[in-house]
């Protein structure tokens, strides 16, 4: 495989969003294991540089970035064909056709394919789906050089592998990673537009179940419906099955007061839907569907900042309610709100550890002090289970956000063990008590 150049088109100083200018006093570009080890070695401050598409300060440091485009890029299936290992740096839009190529796919993706494995991991990243888990949920096995420069490599079943994948690039570097895979499938994508509020929630479970993959889009500019629902489902094996699912699709947007689109849409209205992948129930290949963006364009809308809220599916409906009882003051200042659900897993700083979670996402305008301004407001008005995700804007103080993962306390004596001299530790884990 090529190496990926993601790396090659960053401007090094700043993140994806523009938000954020990295403080490290060099970034460094290793080409082999020796390499990253003699940086190890130096001592100080350090953290891994991905693709950079956080928005706040979590891969930042003081010290050195180390950013693994350089290195050897492996993707390597296992002999039984159920996994694939991939190296770190690796874009999910760099492995999936590859993996298509061998008649082999991932259970899902996030809405863009321009992420690192690692970075995405890292921070529990995930797209949609109710019986399919985040992204970090698929990692079997990963390798990782800690400070001392030591490997260690653990696998699901290890002690502490469960603290170790969703780790915020605490533990060290992470150099490879293998994640599940199966056979490849297809799937199709459905829009529908203007649902009643009121009808979605009354039977939430109805809209989230209608596809192996589903997302509300909302600009909150009317509070009585949303804009559009995005329905990915897989292709059904059977002529019947297809017509089942249809039927099953009509009878739901029926339900919803909701029309299908005519023609394609992107989730921020009046944004050109070219960027988009196909939709209109046309099918195709899992990674030209399950993103909502096509690799080869920018995604989402460029001049934005985003911000994460997830909640047990419990709290779902109560989460929806508070937001919408501030659609007045969300509505300035947002793009789009976009609500998606991630099956539980053991993961320890998982925002879906321990349960079946619902995600209240807002791309908002690139105004990040308003945002700041108002996210408090969201905050306190969100059930007190929201946990927020780690590589988006959120204003929830240390404690408060460490109270809602009951494995913190785990977390951070895994830290300890492997890097005792904190040098992984930086500004934002500091502010988050470790
Ligand atoms: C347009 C857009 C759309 C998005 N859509 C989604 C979405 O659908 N779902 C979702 O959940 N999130 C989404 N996100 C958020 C995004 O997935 C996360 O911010 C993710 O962490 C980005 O990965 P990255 O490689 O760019 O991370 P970076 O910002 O580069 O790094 C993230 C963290 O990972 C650590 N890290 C990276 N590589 C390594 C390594 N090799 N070893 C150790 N630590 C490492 C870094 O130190 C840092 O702490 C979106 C972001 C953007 C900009």
């Amino acid at each position: 495989m090529q190496a990926s150049d993601y790396a090659g088109a960053m401007s090094i100083e700043r993140n994806w969003a523009g938000n954020l200018a990295y403080r490290a006093s060099s970034v460094e570009h290793p080409e082999s294991i020796d390499e990253l080890r003699e940086l190890l070695a130096r001592g100080g401050r350090v953290r891994v540089l991905g693709s950079r598409h956080c928005f706040n300060d979590i891969a930042d440091t003081t010290g050195i970035l180390i950013a693994l485009d350089r290195m050897p890029q492996v993707s390597e299936v296992s002999p039984a064909g159920d996994a694939v290992r991939v190296s770190a740096g690796l874009r999910y839009g760099d492995i999936a056709p590859a993996l298509e190529e061998q008649g082999l796919a991932l259970a899902n993706l996030a809405s863009l394919p321009h992420i690192s494995v690692a970075g995405a991991v890292a921070t529990g990243t995930h797209g949609s789906g109710d019986g399919i888990g985040s992204l970090a949920s698929a990692v079997r096995a990963l390798t990782l050089i800690t400070a001392s420069g030591q490997t260690l490599s653990l696998a699901r079943g290890d002690e502490g592998f469960d603290g170790a994948v969703v780790a915020l690039g605490a533990l060290g570097v992470v150099v490879d990673l293998t994640l599940d895979v199966e056979p490849s499938y297809q799937v199709a994508q459905h829009v529908f537009e203007k649902p009643s509020w009121d009808a979605i929630l009354r039977d939430l479970g109805a809209v989230t179940g209608a596809g192996t993959s589903v997302s509300i889009f909302s600009t909150w500019q009317q509070s009585d419906v949303a804009d559009q629902i995005w329905i990915k489902q897989r292709v059904a094996a059977t002529r019947a099955d297809a017509r089942e699912l249809e039927a099953g699709r009509a009878a739901l947007a029926a339900s919803l007061g909701a029309a299908p689109a005519e023609g394609k849409r992107h989730p921020i209205i009046g944004v050109d839907p070219e960027a988009c992948t196909d939709q209109e129930g046309v099918a195709g290949p899992w990674f030209q569907r399950l993103p909502h963006f096509k690799l080869e364009f920018t995604p989402s809308a460029g001049a934005e900042i985003q911000s994460e809220y997830l909640v047990p599916r419990i709290d779902a409906v109560a989460a929806i309610e508070a937001v919408r009882s501030l659609a007045d003051r969300i509505a300035p200042l947002l793009l789009v709100n976009e609500i998606r659900t991630v099956r539980a897993d053991d993961l320890w700083l998982s925002s879906s550890y321990g349960t079946d979670a619902v995600g209240l996402h807002f791309t908002w305008k690139p105004d990040e002090v308003a945002v700041r301004e108002l996210l408090p407001t969201i905050e306190a008005a969100l059930p007190a289970s929201a946990r927020p995700h780690w590589g988006k804007v959120f204003t929830l103080d240390g404690a408060e956000t460490r109270s809602r993962y009951p494995r913190w306390d785990d977390f951070a004596a895994l830290v300890a063990r492997h890097d005792p001299e904190r040098r992984f530790v930086n500004e934002y884990l500091e502010r988050l008590g470790l």
